[in-house]
């Protein structure tokens, strides 16, 4: 979520020490894109994230160069499959997954670094499914050794505690071989991704290129990009908008947006101090320390912790994040022998807002573009990463012709459900955190009041809902049986060694995955081998603790949990996206396996 208003003094490029100079100003929002940018006035410093830097030493963020492209040299307008726009963490992740399946695309940003110019960070904590995607990626090792593990949370009111969770302990997190969170500073997360896409190859990343008009006919999008050495026009099959909250794109595809503004008013302070809390989340919804307004209190890498205050609702962003005040308020809660380095302090207010349609055309929309959460569970960023997974894997499909041009408008379906789920969700938690006076007030305090005494009272406490991978409900490519997440649990290889299920999805390289569990016939399996051979689908057979194995490929579950993450029982079969979703489950290899294929390609749409 990017809901940053308020003090938006622009900080030193690249993110060294320096103090805010200018006056705060409002930022007038859209306007570079309002009109197309002459060759001389290309503004280097982006101001389209709406997030800056106010002051603290901050992070100096990588520079990429601006390196002329074809277009420019020939003077004639390139076409490719696909250009993604905007290099936050969505279009990243989009650009790697495309990379992944060997998909080239071009990547534009106006900006030539990651993260936003000056500031610290926007997200920290990603959740398991994002790190197992990163996994499957192949860069999570970089995440793992540089961020902070938790799963641990604790909610406090006053001095009580009064809601707490572990969730290693839940059913939902606790098989992957990735952790509940890794809580890191965004761009890291950003960094690791553009030296991965360079590993990969195959996609085209322009630094310093500003998308400043769109169009779509029947042929073609067609983009007018402004550069530093000038303007050229790019034409495209499909357009990926991953421009941020501010997406020029919803005006230019005429998307019409569900919005709602609150006037709840945060401070954030990333700091490095000389305590060391425990590695936990905990919020207060009322801190003593916060004139009883609700914090937030979570360790990222760098041994740097995000201290997160609520505001009074009129509150002056630029009186609240001014550093004396903000040095008082950590030294209310820390103690005043407590040494204090500020990284980083910016003011935000939330909203949220979700488009009614994520394809328009040649246009997807994805990650804040999409829509915008307030970050109350870390839903903004994760979701944004998995509608990259989501729709990666499906264009890869369509254009390496393994399936209909049908499954594109399943993004929609799936990813649509999950933003509204997402708004849904953070929305509850934002009126729980700034109750209207009445009823709503009435509610928290009662709440409050019988979580100090009962347990059954603590889950009404809502300081957010930890993201989680999104359920697919109304799916037209999955059957009813599947769109649960898969998670990367673990299993044997015949020769005994480890494998996860990403291994798996690798092996079968964009294509479906038929996990076939216990013992079959063998004309179970010739029906398979025939369907492997005339459909884009890779079976491997799961056997159990006393199963004889009767395929060429095979796995072992010797404890039960491949066959767990897959959401089944016994002898069956699930089927798995390269998205690591269920399509579908069943018994048998027979016709209705057959179906599930067509559908989870759209396949049966165009014959039907
Ligand atoms: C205080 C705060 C805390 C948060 N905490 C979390 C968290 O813990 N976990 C989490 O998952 N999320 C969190 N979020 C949300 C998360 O930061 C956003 O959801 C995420 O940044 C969205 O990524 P994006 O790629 O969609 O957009 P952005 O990160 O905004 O990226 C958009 C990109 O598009 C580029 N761009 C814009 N316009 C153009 C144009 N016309 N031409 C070319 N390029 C353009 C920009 O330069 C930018 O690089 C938090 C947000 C805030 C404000």
């Amino acid at each position: 979520m990017d809901g940053a208003q308020g003090s938006v003094a622009q900080g030193s490029r690249g993110g060294q020490a320096g103090r805010a100079t200018e006056a705060p100003a409002e930022r007038p929002a859209g306007s570079l894109r309002s009109e197309v940018t002459p060759v001389a006035e290309f503004a280097s410093s982006a101001f389209t994230n709406g997030y800056e830097f106010t002051q603290g030493s901050g992070y100096k963020l990588p520079e990429y160069p601006f390196i002329e492209p074809p277009e420019l040299r020939a003077g004639q307008p390139g076409h490719h499959p696909i250009v993604i726009v905007g290099g936050g963490l969505a279009g990243l992740t989009m650009a790697c997954a495309l990379a992944h399946y060997r998909v080239p695309a071009v990547l534009l940003d106006e900006d030539n670094t990651v993260g936003v110019k000056g500031a610290s960070s926007r997200g920290i904590c990603y959740t398991q499914k994002s790190l197992e995607i990163f996994e499957r990626l192949g860069f999570y090792e970089r995440i793992a050794a540089k961020g902070i593990q938790w799963s641990v949370g604790r909610t406090f009111a006053g001095h009580d505690e009064v809601y707490s969770f572990d969730l290693k302990q839940q059913p939902g997190y606790h098989l992957s071989s990735q952790p509940p969170f890794i809580n890191i500073q965004q761009f890291y997360i950003e960094g690791f991704l553009v030296e991965r896409i360079h590993e990969l190859g195959g996609i085209d990343l322009r630094w310093s290129s500003r998308v400043t008009g769109f169009r779509q006919d029947a042929e073609c999008a067609t983009l007018t990009v402004s550069t530093p050495a000038g303007e050229y026009e790019l034409r495209a099959d499909h357009v990926i908008d991953a421009t941020g909250s501010h997406s020029p794109f919803r005006a230019w595809a005429g998307a019409s947006v569900t919005a709602k503004k609150g006037d709840d008013r945060w401070c954030i302070a990333d700091v490095r101090f000389t305590k060391h809390p425990p590695v936990e989340r905990h919020t207060w919804i009322e801190a003593p320390f916060n004139e009883n307004r609700a914090v937030w209190q979570h360790l990222m890498g760098d041994n740097v912790w995000r201290i997160d205050y609520q505001m009074p609702p009129d509150a002056d962003p630029e009186y609240v994040s001014r550093e004396d005040v903000v040095r008082e308020r950590l030294l209310r809660q820390f103690g005043a022998d407590c040494a204090v380095e500020i990284v980083w302090v910016g003011p935000y207010a939330y909203r949220s807002e979700c488009i009614d349609r994520m394809r328009h055309g040649r246009v997807f929309f994805m990650g804040d573009a999409a829509k915008v959460v307030s970050p109350f569970g870390a839903r903004g960023g994760n979701t944004g990463v998995a509608d990259a997974d989501n729709l990666a894997w499906k264009l890869a499909a369509v254009i390496k012709g393994r399936a209909a041009p049908g499954l594109l408008d399943s993004y929609h379906e799936e990813r649509h459900e999950a933003a509204c789920q997402n708004v849904l969700v953070t929305n509850r938690t934002a009126r729980f955190l700034r109750p209207a006076d009445g009823m709503e007030r009435t509610f928290r305090a009662a709440a409050l009041g019988l979580a100090r005494q009962h347990v059954f009272a603590r889950h009404l406490v809502n300081t957010g809902r930890m993201a989680i991978a999104n359920p697919y409900s109304r799916s037209s490519v999955c059957h009813s049986t599947g769109g649960q997440s898969v998670q990367n649990v673990g299993f044997e290889w015949a020769d005994g060694t480890r494998g996860k299920v990403n291994d798996l999805l690798r092996w079968a390289d964009g294509r479906l995955l038929l996990l076939l569990f216990g013992e079959a016939s063998v004309s179970s399996m010739q029906r398979l081998r025939a369907l492997c051979e005339s459909a884009p689908l890779r079976a491997v057979q799961v056997t159990g603790p006393e199963e004889r194995a009767g395929a060429r490929e095979f796995v072992r579950d010797t404890d039960g949990r491949l066959q767990g993450a897959c959401h089944v029982f016994g002898h069956a079969w699930a089927l798995v996206r390269p998205d690591s979703y269920v399509a579908a489950t069943g018994e048998s290899v027979d016709a209705g396996l057959v179906r599930a294929v067509a559908r989870a390609l759209a396949a049966d749409r165009e014959t039907a």
